[in-house]
């Protein structure tokens, strides 16, 4: 079995920093030998040693919301499994949970094997899935069980987009009812779709046809209305929920005020929630476009309170809801008509380095930065203590960061299959050096020494903040 040991690092875990080496053997962490115990006593012999003096050793990111090769209007997000995966290694994601999309009228376990089959074989870290439901009926239903044995035992559902893969209350009550039954989660796309419609239609009635629009016919009290609304819901049902990509200060009221009184009610935001707005949808030429996403960017005087919620915790994990367009082609598809601009942005590859950035600005501290990024998502999902935290017995999923460097953010030097970048030209402190996924070096001092086909499938268990 071969052994590294990362030495002369910063260990930061979400319980603490401590100055320790750790060992690797095979593909699993074997030893955290804290300098101060071992004074130079304790020197394992290791086939290869990483140096990390003065460097971060982190457990590896844990991207919980991304869309690789995602089919949404006639087209398909940009990145496959392989250059996405690839992209997460380089900002020093070791997992993502992928979505597995239901198209109406199919099967649920008949959408899981695609899936599969798309990620099986070219994925560079490991990954699980969720599982879309689109179409709620009996057989879906019945399915619902078969998926969770499966190891996908979280269900997303949608306020938003009607005549897509939007669900009536009735529809998400009973998918509710059904998870519930089996203790799986839950996850909404609070938006109210049908309202948001009606002001789609009327922007473009009256010729309002530039990207700024998109948010515009999206305001933040239908994501606080359908927040509060899938939070009823779920009591109803007494199901475990959770919110993706919250954006909007008044959908964070309502999980804070549900959270308060006991309910089973979680909440993820996004960097681009927390750093872009609303003013970057509206810049000119069309270059908002590049911004569109749903919910889409806010006023700048909502990212006060989603930093505020990740301190507190109302807001647990940041996610990236990955799902890239190019500008040219995909993007342009909706010159003339904003509602025809493909909803997502890039990501996968910057969450931790835009994370780190609101630990170096005071709204975030380090134990926390790897909270919100490593240790909650993988509680939330059911893969602690295998992910998530740097322990012997963990799998060996490890990043070296160094918290001095420079870097710009620019479409020129990033790896995601996208042909812009929403933070261009952004100057950040903190970068990768090195990512092992699995006790295998993926990046190794700014160069990509991964494959296709090491990361895994991940069987996840249950929700593990439940009782
Ligand atoms: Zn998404």
């Amino acid at each position: 079995m071969s052994t590294t040991l990362i030495s002369g690092g910063t260990v930061v875990t979400a319980s603490g920093t401590l100055d320790a080496d750790v060992l690797v053997a095979g593909d699993k962490i074997a030893a955290v030998l804290a300098r101060e115990v071992t004074a130079g006593e304790v020197a394992p012999a290791a086939d290869r040693v990483i140096d990390a003096t003065g460097k971060y050793v982190l457990p590896g990111g844990i991207d919980v919301h991304t869309h690789m090769e995602m089919p949404f209007g006639g087209t398909f997000s940009a990145d496959t499994f392989e250059t996405g995966t690839r992209a997460a290694a380089w900002g020093g994601t070791t997992t993502i949970i992928d979505f597995a999309v239901q198209a109406k009228g199919t099967s649920l376990l008949a959408t899981l094997d695609n899936w599969h089959a798309k990620a099986d074989g070219n994925c560079a870290i490991d990954y699980g899935f969720h599982m879309i439901v689109s179409d709620v009926n009996d057989m879906t239903l019945k399915e619902m069980d078969a998926c969770i044995a499966a190891g996908v035992n979280s269900f997303k559902m949608f306020m938003a987009y009607p005549g897509v893969f939007y669900a009536t209350d009735g529809e998400v009550l009973l998918a509710m009812q059904q998870a519930a039954r089996s203790g799986a989660t839950v996850m909404m796309h609070a938006e109210n779709g049908i309202a948001i419609d009606q002001l789609v239609a009327q922007a473009l009635a009256a010729g309002r046809t530039e990207p700024v629009n998109h948010g515009l016919t999206r305001p933040p009290e239908l994501e606080g209305e359908a927040t509060s609304r899938a939070i009823t819901l779920a009591k109803v049902a007494d199901c475990p929920l959770y919110i993706v990509h919250l954006s909007a200060r008044q959908a964070l009221e309502a999980v804070a005020e549900a959270r308060d009184t006991g309910q089973n009610v979680f909440a993820e935001t996004c960097p681009q929630y927390l750093y872009l707005s609303l003013d970057d949808l509206a810049r000119p030429e069309f270059e908002g476009a590049k911004f569109v996403a749903s919910p889409p960017l806010r006023p700048k005087d909502h990212q006060d309170s989603l930093w505020r919620g990740l301190r507190t915790n109302d807001l647990s994990v940041v996610s990236t809801d990955h799902c890239p367009f190019c500008f040219a082609d995909q993007k342009e598809l909706g010159r003339g008509d904003f509602s025809k601009i493909p909803n997502g942005m890039p990501g996968v590859e910057h969450r931790m380095d835009l994370l780190h950035a609101g630990v170096a600005a005071g709204q975030l501290t380090l134990t926390r930065w790897v909270e919100v990024a490593s240790t909650t998502p993988a509680r939330m999902f059911g893969l602690y203590p295998r992910k998530g935290v740097i322990a012997a017995g963990s799998d060996a999923d490890i990043v070296v960061y160094d918290p001095q460097a420079r870097q710009t953010l620019s479409a020129a030097t990033h790896h995601m299959n996208v042909d812009y970048s929403a933070y261009e030209g952004l100057a950040v402190t903190g970068r990768v050096v090195t990512t092992l996924s699995r006790g295998r070096v993926v990046i190794d001092d700014g160069v990509y020494q991964g494959s296709p086909g090491h990361g895994a499938f991940l069987p996840r268990g249950l929700n593990q903040y439940l009782r």
